[in-house]
This record gives C-alpha cells, structure tokens and sequence, in this order.
C-alpha cells in the first residue's frame, strides 16, 4: 500500500472575514506530483499553511506520515518554498552558497563549522537547481528566478521527503518555465521526492506532474491528472467560473 504523507480530514479554515476553505478532504502519497490549482483568493496558500502547520485548522484534522500534525516532530521531512521567497531584499549581504547552507542552521549550531560533507550537499543541491556556477554571487545580484532556484536548493538541503512549492514560477521568464518544472520532475521520479505545487503554469507543469487538485474554497477536483478532463463543464464552471477548457483550447490556437 502507498504511505499517505499528508492526509487532511475536513478541515475548514476561517480568517476573521473569509471563509477560505472548507471540508477539504486530501490525501497526499508517497512518490505523488500533486498541482494545486484554483483562481486567486481560492485558499491555495492557505493549504499550504495548514499542512505545513503554519496555520492551525478551525475545523477537521492533519496527519503527516500517519501522525496527528501536533504530535509530528519531523518538520525538517517537510520542505517549503514561500510564495514571497523570490521577492528577496536585493541589499542582503550574502552569498548563494551561504543561502543554501543556511537551511542548516538547526543542525549544525553547536560546531560553527560546517563538515565537508555539507559543502558537498551544498554543491549538489545548486547543481540539481542549475545553479553550481553562481554560488559565490551575492543573492541579491541574482533576478528572481535565479533566487527562487537557490531557494529550492536550500530547501533540499535537509533531505526533505516533501517539498512544497507556492507559485514558484513567478518571477521566472516563460522559456525557462519549462526547464524548470522538467527539473522539479527529475527531483520526483529520480530523487523521490513528493512535491506539491501551487501553480497557474497549468499547461507547463502538466507533463511533470501525477495528479491535481482544483481548488476554489472547496476541492471540485482531487486526483490522477488525466482524469481532470472527466470534469463536466458544469463541474469546470463550478470550479473556476468559466470553462478552463475554453481556455486551453484558446491557447492551443494562438500557437
Ligand atoms: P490563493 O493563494 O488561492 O490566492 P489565499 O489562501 O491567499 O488564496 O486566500 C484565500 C482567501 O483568504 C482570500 O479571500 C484572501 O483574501 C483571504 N486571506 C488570505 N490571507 C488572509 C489573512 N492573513 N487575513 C485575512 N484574510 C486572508
Ligand atoms: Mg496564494
């Protein structure tokens, strides 16, 4: 049987005004590439709070790895990239390098040195980004898609099981949109990494990821890629307002 990593229970969320979701019911497994898709404002960022534990549920339950989420203790199992990550203040004096093994911190306080072996991980973890030859560029000298690249390399320097990604394609030019979720895929199929994404790249990320879930306060659809076009129209409409078939087609014109 496949390990549900990230399992949430009817979890409804409230901010003092808004409803952003409710009765959500996700399962997450091992070896998953799950896109989060859903107009602006749908709670696709709230989600990621919630597993991530950021943001406590004001109904239903979170497990991680099988575990109520406050009893988890593995956090470090669980990588994130913000949203706001690649809006890096262009005056912070450090190095890519020093970025990345920043995601160290917690583990090698004591010792004030880092051991070979992390300046190793440091280096595989830039060069499985495509950013081994900036490491010693000052992160603020990097456009935001490079910044958002060393973001990820920080994040995967602990090993995480799972990585989850909000929107992390903006601030990345659209010829390199492509390269990059073909690089998130390599880290699933090859690294065996779980990686859940929120994004709008739906027809970049489609050839990368294994299942999808569209989001608009409520889940409309949660599951293998290919059976999204199950979706009625009625359902679509539902969903995001418009047909997003419509939409894709209309794409596939402009061509
Ligand atoms: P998305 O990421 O899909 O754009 P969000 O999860 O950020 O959506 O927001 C969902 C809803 O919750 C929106 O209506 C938004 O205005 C509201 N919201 C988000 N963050 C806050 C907050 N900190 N305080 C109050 N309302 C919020
Ligand atoms: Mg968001």
């Amino acid at each position: 049987m496949p390990k549900k990593l990230i399992h949430l229970n009817k979890v409804s969320y409230q901010y003092e005004q808004t409803e952003a979701l409710k009765d959500i019911n996700v399962s997450i497994e091992e070896g998953d590439f799950l896109a989060i898709i859903g107009p602006n404002g749908s709670g696709k960022s709230t989600l990621l709070k919630i597993i991530l534990g950021l943001l406590k549920p004001t109904e239903g339950e979170v497990f991680l790895f099988g575990e109520p989420a406050n009893l988890f203790k593995e956090r470090e199992w669980i990588g994130y990239v913000s949203q706001k990550s690649n809006s890096f203040n262009t005056g912070f004096p450090a190095t890519v390098e020093e970025v990345v093994r920043s995601g160290f911190a917690k583990k090698t306080g004591l010792f004030h040195r880092y051991p070979k072996s992390i300046q190793a991980k440091v280096k595989y973890a830039l060069k499985s980004v495509g950013m081994d030859m900036h490491a010693k560029k000052n992160i603020g000298d990097l456009s935001g898609g490079q910044q958002q690249r060393v973001f990820i390399a920080r994040a995967l320097i602990s090993d995480p099981k799972v990585l989850i990604l909000d929107e992390p394609t903006v601030g990345i030019d659209s010829e390199n949109v492509r390269t990059f979720y073909h690089m998130l895929g390599h880290l699933n199929r090859e690294h065996k990494i779980t990686i859940v994404l929120v994004t709008h790249d739906v027809d970049a990320v489609s050839k990368s990821i294994s299942h999808v879930a569209c989001l608009n306060r409520t889940i409309h659809f949660h599951g293998f890629k290919n059976d999204m076009d199950s979706m009625s129209d009625e359902q679509l409409e539902a969903w995001y307002g418009h047909s997003v078939r419509k939409v894709n087609h209309q794409k596939e014109v402009q061509k």
